[in-house]
């Protein structure tokens, strides 16, 4: 039906409409919100007549103020956008359906609950008096006639307690306690005769039980559950979340039941209007005759509206306007929406190329240097599904000839689906077969623990890591272990002559060095220099490990800018500039550090007036290696190739 009334050709206003609306939109903080600017311009174009009237047959509805208009948008993230009555309660009706719809699956499971209410669309009326005589039960749980058979599933000891179910589960849903309209369901449950006809005849086919005035009270009741379109709005962001309401955090109801209901919804949802609706809006969605609607986009956002006047199939009027208007003007149609697997890889680079942020020495740079290409590094980006996961598997496939380890990194990825999760394990297990090891890192711990508990083959445990620094690293180390024999790794602190930048000084030159080193050791975790200070010595790691990090303040976790072990240098620009320190060193384990004062190194250039430049050349040296290498970095991390 196409929409009637003076707003007919109000229906789908374009981008330029949306942006010349009445309202400008403004947050609190001064930026303009074009979506909410877009709701109110709807919410303008469609609040006059709109043709429908209010329910009466239920008499406690008839009293409804046809003026009443809300509008509500609650995306996945739990922000909430209204205009107009969005904070007016009313009862809920047949948009209880589809969540007691998912009460049941839960409580039954869906093998035992198709048995007993089909998901079949019947193209009829929402109070239709027709069944699916095949299968000898209702045709969806969507229509009266279903959505009764449903609630008399619900399981509980009592009446109450199945009534305090319903009113739980509801509550949850629009994260906010709920109470029933005792008005509205005692009006209804005098006077809905035709709903208690559907009952009895369900009875005489053995499609319920007998306690056919309890079931009735119980979907009288859960009916007239009390709700605004901004309740209605989060309930459908929370099908929208795959069951997670996005404001609580709380999972509602199991995945695989919204996805039953969200089919039900888009097949059935609407009555015999559900094929046009399909067609034209593209949004699961479910009406009742207290004027609310609901409609989802999964995985992005849900709405609510509410406006008492209904058309004749019992669908509020300016709702269906709003959602089909919403629908085209931003092509919601889910037919429409459709995720972009091919951008998964951002960017694949070999451990030659991109180094961890542990500084080597010199040795240890040449072993990277050639075999660094053993390690292959893939940073992805967006969800992980079937089709992007597939595209990963076809690039991976054939080009990891030499490849020992494989690291993905999943910072930036994300939602992991179970087919996504399969085809991890099945790619772990096809590189042990060959060998090699698959790495991952950023991943969060809950999508962890469900990818070894789904795996046959037993992850090793050094195959999850923190982030994409932490696994090049510990490659880098297996690398190093493999190619230099432990004979040539120091062992026990470094004496001043084994350091690099001390090469090259004479023996009296070092004598006269070793007379103003300090000796200072330090406790995991201890801090060296603090970000800020005065920069007036400088250090050299004996034995041990530090950290140079950022602290990205208190919400957030500090950041690695480098890790320095034996036999190199930190703080040095105390040599160059005197300056303040730029970040924080803190000792990574126990360690030994010499540290040398500035001031006291300036004194021995009297005597010794050689020191000075051959430290300040071999510590040149050792950052233009450190520029050439990060320079080499940015081109990979950047996509270039070799100069
Ligand atoms: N309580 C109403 C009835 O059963 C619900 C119908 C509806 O909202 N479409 O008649």
């Amino acid at each position: 039906m196409e929409p009637q009334g003076p707003n007919a050709d109000a229906k789908g206003p374009g981008w330029r409409d949306m942006a010349g609306s009445s309202f400008d939109g403004m947050s609190p903080d001064g930026i303009a919100s074009p979506v909410l600017a877009a709701l109110h311009t709807l919410h303008h174009q469609h609040r006059g007549p709109c043709g429908g009237a209010v329910a009466t047959y239920i008499p406690e509805l008839a009293k409804a103020d046809p003026s009443l208009f809300g509008i509500s948008l609650a995306t996945v993230d739990g922000h909430v956008y209204e205009v107009g009555d969005s904070r007016h309660e009313f009862t809920i009706q047949s948009i209880s359906k589809p969540l007691v719809y998912g009460l049941v699956l839960a409580d039954h499971g869906r093998d035992h609950v198709v048995t007993k209410v089909g998901v079949e669309p019947s193209g009829d009326a929402f109070n239709s008096i027709i069944f699916d005589e095949k299968g000898n039960r209702p045709f969806n749980p969507m229509v009266n006639a279903g959505a009764i058979a449903t609630t008399a599933l619900i399981d509980g000891a009592s009446p109450e307690e199945r009534l305090a179910r319903i009113v739980d589960l509801f509550g949850r849903f629009a994260g906010r306690p709920l109470a029933i309209d005792h008005e509205v369901f005692l009006s209804e449950r005098e006077t809905g005769h035709r709903n208690r006809a559907i009952a009895w005849l369900e009875r005489n086919f053995g499609m319920i039980d007998a306690q056919i005035d309890e079931h009735l009270d119980l979907y009288f009741q859960q009916c007239s559950i009390l709700v605004t379109a901004c309740d209605l709005a989060m309930m459908a962001a929370t099908l929208a979340n795959a069951g997670v309401n996005p404001k609580t955090g709380e999972r509602v109801l199991a995945p695989h039941h919204v996805r039953d209901i969200l089919s039900v919804m888009n097949t059935c949802g609407m009555y015999d209007y559900a094929g046009t609706w399909s067609f034209d809006v593209g949004l699961p969605a479910k009406s009742g005759v207290g004027g609310g609607i609901i409609a989802v986009l999964p995985g992005q956002f849900g709405i609510g509206t509410f406006s008492p006047p209904l058309d004749d199939r019992g669908n509020s009027c300016r709702g269906l306007r709003v959602c089909q208007a919403l629908s085209e003007v931003f092509n919601l149609h889910v037919f429409a929406v459709s995720p972009s697997p091919l951008t998964v890889i951002r960017n694949q680079y070999r451990a030659t190329r991109v180094h961890s942020k542990r500084l080597r020495s010199a040795p240890e740079r040449a072993v990277l240097d050639r075999f660094g290409d053993e390690v292959c590094i893939y940073e992805l980006q967006g969800d992980l599904y079937f089709a992007s996961m597939e595209r990963l598997l076809r690039d991976l496939d054939g080009g990891l000839e030499g490849v020992c380890y494989v690291i993905l990194d999943a910072r930036r990825v994300g939602r992991i689906d179970a087919s996504a999760r399969r085809l991890l394990n099945r790619l772990h297990e096809a590189l042990a077969d060959q060998g090699k090891r698959l790495l991952l890192s950023g991943l969060p711990a809950s999508l962890l623990s469900l990818l070894r508990e789904e795996a046959e083959l037993p992850w090793p445990d050094e195959s999850w890591f923190e982030d994409e620094d932490t696994a090049l690293e510990w490659c880098e180390n297996r690398l190093i272990a493999a190619h230099i024999p432990a004979s040539r790794r120091p062992v026990g602190p470094l004496p001043l002559a084994a350091i690099e930048i001390f090469a090259c000084l004479t023996t009296d030159e070092l004598a006269a060095v070793q007379t103003i080193v300090e000796e200072v050791r330090y406790c995991a975790g201890e801090r060296i220099i603090r970000e800020g200070e005065q920069a007036d010595c400088f250090y050299v790691v004996r034995s041990g490990s530090v950290i140079v990090r950022l602290d990205l303040g208190p919400e957030k976790r500090m950041k690695r800018l480098a890790a320095i072990g034996p036999g190199l240098c930190f703080g040095e620009i105390a040599l160059f500039d005197g300056g303040h320190r730029s970040a924080d060193v803190v000792a990574d384990e126990e360690t030994s550090c010499y540290r040398i004062p500035v001031e006291r190194l300036a004194q021995l250039t009297g005597a010794y007036p050689d020191i000075r430049a051959k430290l300040l050349f071999n510590i040149g040296r050792e950052l233009s290696a450190r520029l050439r290498s990060a320079t080499g970095e940015i081109r990979a991390l950047e996509g270039l190739g070799d100069p």
